[in-house]
């Protein structure tokens, strides 16, 4: 019987949905996140803005939500040379990988997270990795996830489960499961304060929430909306 859970927590709308769902499954509840200098600051401030409006908004959850985590990973930031930590354009690599990738983060936040989990004795790590809508990062796969599950546990001699809600959904799902956990509040929270766009803009609104409108990021983001819109499932919550 697991209770207890440490969430990957960006700030964005991908694992502010599995913080949700994570706080409607279980009875003690933990974030974690990591400053690996990214270009832009705003979602490691929107990270805290989102915490605090859950506090608020909901308080049979505020009760399970413990301690925020985060870690100083400059050393990532210092060994990639992406489009997430350098000023450079948004690119596809000869490899079929967007110049987005930064090899090996989800391996690296994985580990540290376990190593906190450990220590703070959380026994799931949910995180918001998806490979169904998202760029064919290698380590947000399926497979990853269940060989990390497997390396971790043998290698920390503690039995981890690594969570992943968001796998086989589309971004259309996702707004749709945050609806189902947390309602029109929830999903009013998300639009609202979490943040996606890879180029920092919190000028522009939009009706899915902040952000320039035309980078990848913001383009899935929108197109998702859309999507849950138009499935008329808003209408339901
Ligand atoms: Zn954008």
């Amino acid at each position: 019987m697991h209770t207890s859970a440490l969430v990957l927590f960006s700030g964005g709308q991908d694992s502010t949905t599995c913080l949700a769902y994570a706080l409607d499954r279980y009875e003690r509840v933990e974030t974690i996140a990591f400053d690996y200098r990214q270009r832009h600051s705003v979602e490691l401030e929107a990270r805290l803005v989102v915490l605090q409006n859950i506090r608020d908004q909901f308080p049979q959850w505020a009760a399970k939500l413990g301690e925020d985590h985060l870690l100083d990973l400059a050393v990532l930031g210092a060994v990639s040379e992406t489009a997430l930590t350098r000023e450079t354009a948004f690119a596809m690599e000869s490899g079929g990988l967007p110049n987005t990738f930064v090899p090996g983060r989800n391996l690296l936040f994985l580990t540290l997270a376990a190593a906190v989990a450990y220590r703070r004795d959380l026994q799931v790590i949910v995180t918001g990795v998806c490979e169904t809508d998202f760029s064919g990062y290698p380590d947000c796969r399926d497979d990853t996830m269940k060989a990390m599950q497997l390396a971790l546990s043998l290698g920390m001699d503690k039995r981890y489960l690594i969570e992943t809600p968001l796998m086989w959904i589309d971004k259309a799902a996702t707004w749709h499961l945050a609806a189902q956990v947390g309602g029109a509040a929830l999903v009013d929270l998300i639009v609202e304060h979490t943040h996606t766009c890879y180029l920092g803009d919190r000028q522009h609104r939009h009706a899915w929430g902040y952000g320039c409108g035309a980078c990848p990021a913001c383009d899935l983001r929108a197109k998702g909306y859309a999507g849950y819109i138009a499935s008329g499932a808003h209408q339901s919550v």
